[in-house]
């Protein structure tokens, strides 16, 4: 036993006989499938893809890659931005074939497998009258959103996606199978809501689903750019005039085919059309040159932006924040800035940013101290998305982002940095940042605790492409 060859090969017989497929580079267009990502910026050529069709499947494939010292990571929907998802010379367990939803009517709760999308569940949960707090594009895994937070359209009545989350089944880095919630483990389970990439693997999330039998209204207004005060005057009202029901994104953009820039706005209210109209009347009014807004059945509204937010190109996302009032000043200067990066270099005109106004009450009635999340507070999720497709341009576009974010983030009132940062969160979303960004930026007040949990669950540091919870060890240079 000796080439990689030889123990992929061992690895293989030990799960033949079920659904599991064991892929190597050799294995053509199956393994090349297999290692793509939303972002082309976060394909890498693994030496081998697990596709696990059983929990039990992944803890002998943990347990394997533990006994071989073979570098993992996991893949869930393979949507994030940081490359964490993926790895060059080592074994990804891709949960892809674990998709299994089931709805526990009597209780009302939602049972998803650790690889299943949101489409999956928004539809299945849909056949019963329910849904669960989901991502606003429907393709994007369950399990990546999930462990880092989650924010939806239902945020504003639900809270987080983390905040729905009743159970947990999980792979942990011993193989050990085991389950986390409120009783069981409660640890882990605290540790898995905000950091759970770093603790195992996920085959199973149970969510508490909630009625929701009425079409939604929602779609998306363009404007041009001359109507940005305006826009930014009705957002400025939305902050005290919305009852958790409502939420409205609002993007700055140049779109094929004219690749002109435009103000976009996303709309959405939980209730009638003529609810929905007359709460957002006053933007209507400003004359936007497209109005796409319709009524829609609830499993359909995460299908809204799919169409824009495609595989292919290089992508990613960069996390900030903000609170309400906004200056149109400000905003203008941050659209002039963005538009300009954006038109000046190649290929980037479909990058996006964008003012998250998904309300935040019922996120902050939960403390900090809660769960691993740490970022509850008087403040919107600001992100940007940038797209491209020159590799030369990698490190100029994540430069741009960080600054840009961080400058507006402080001039939107929310500090990131830990010695100024007030009581509140941390001022961003740990599923819009790079694993560069530390535990101490991330999780504030509660990485103490995730280090000492770190250490209790996986003390060999297996998972150990996400955010760093435990300090790198300190090599002596003689
Ligand atoms: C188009 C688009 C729309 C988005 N919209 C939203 C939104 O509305 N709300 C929101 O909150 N976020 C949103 N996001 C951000 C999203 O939360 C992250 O990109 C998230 O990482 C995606 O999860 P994934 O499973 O698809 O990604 P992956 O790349 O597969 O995984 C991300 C991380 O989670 C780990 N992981 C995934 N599944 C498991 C599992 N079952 N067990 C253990 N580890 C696992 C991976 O190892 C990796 O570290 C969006 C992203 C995109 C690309």
């Amino acid at each position: 036993m000796g080439s990689a060859q030889d123990v992929y090969a061992l690895l293989k017989e030990q799960l033949k006989g079920g659904k599991t497929q064991v892929l190597l580079p050799g294995d053509g267009e199956k393994y090349e499938e297999s290692i793509k990502r939303w972002s082309k910026h976060c394909e890498k050529r693994a030496a081998c893809v697990v596709k696990v069709a059983s929990a039990a499947d992944a803890s002998t494939t943990v347990k394997f890659v533990k006994e071989h010292k073979i570098p993992f990571v996991v893949r869930g929907g393979g949507h994030s931005t940081s490359g964490s998802a993926s790895i060059e010379d080592g074994l990804i367990i891709d949960l892809s074939l674990m998709r299994d939803v089931t709805v526990d009517v009597e209780k009302k709760t939602i049972r998803a497998e650790g690889g299943t999308l949101w489409v999956d569940v928004d539809e299945e949960a849909a056949k019963y009258g329910l849904a669960t707090v989901g991502g606003t594009v429907n393709h994007t895994g369950v399990g990546g959103l999930t462990l880092g937070g989650g924010y939806g359209y239902l945020t504003g009545r639900y809270g987080l996606t983390v905040d729905n989350l009743l159970d947990v089944e999980v792979v942990l880095a011993s193989g050990e199978q085991v389950v986390a919630s409120e009783t069981e483990n409660p640890d882990l389970f605290w540790a898995i809501r905000g950091a759970g990439q770093n603790f195992g693997v996920v085959t199973a999330f149970t969510f508490q689903g909630h009625p929701q039998t009425n079409p939604v209204f929602a779609g998306p207004l363009i404007f041009l750019p001359d109507k940005l005060p305006q826009v930014v005057g009705f957002l400025n009202t939305f902050h005290s005039k919305n009852d958790g029901d409502q939420a409205m994104l609002l993007g700055f953009t140049c779109p094929p085919p004219a690749n002109a820039p435009v103000i976009l706005t996303q709309l959405f209210y939980n209730g009638t059309h003529e609810e929905g109209t007359s709460f957002f009347q006053p933007l209507l009014d400003i004359g936007p040159v497209a109005n796409m807004t319709s009524m829609l059945p609830y499993e359909k509204l995460n299908a809204c932006m799919n169409e824009g937010q495609g595989f292919g190109g290089r992508k990613m996302f960069g996390g900030g924040a903000y609170k309400l009032p906004l200056a149109p000043v400000f905003v203008q200067a941050i659209f002039d800035e963005f538009i300009w990066f954006c038109t000046s270099q190649p290929d980037m005109t479909e990058s996006l940013l964008l003012f998250e106004t998904v309300p935040y009450k019922e996120v902050v009635k939960v403390p900090n101290e809660k769960m691993a999340f740490s970022n509850r507070g008087e403040y919107y999720n600001l992100a940007t998305m940038m797209k491209w497709a020159d590799p030369a341009l990698d490190e100029r576009v994540r430069e741009f982002s960080r600054a840009l974010l961080k400058r507006a983030s402080q001039a939107a009132g929310v500090q990131q940095d830990e010695d100024v940062r007030s009581a509140e969160g941390v001022g961003v979303y740990g599923n819009y940042v790079n694993t560069d960004v530390s535990a101490n930026e991330l999780y504030g007040k509660n990485a103490k605790k995730l280090e000492e949990l770190k250490k209790k669950y996986d003390p060999e540091n297996l998972f150990d492409r996400g955010t760093r919870l435990v300090p790198r060890p300190v090599v002596v240079v003689n």
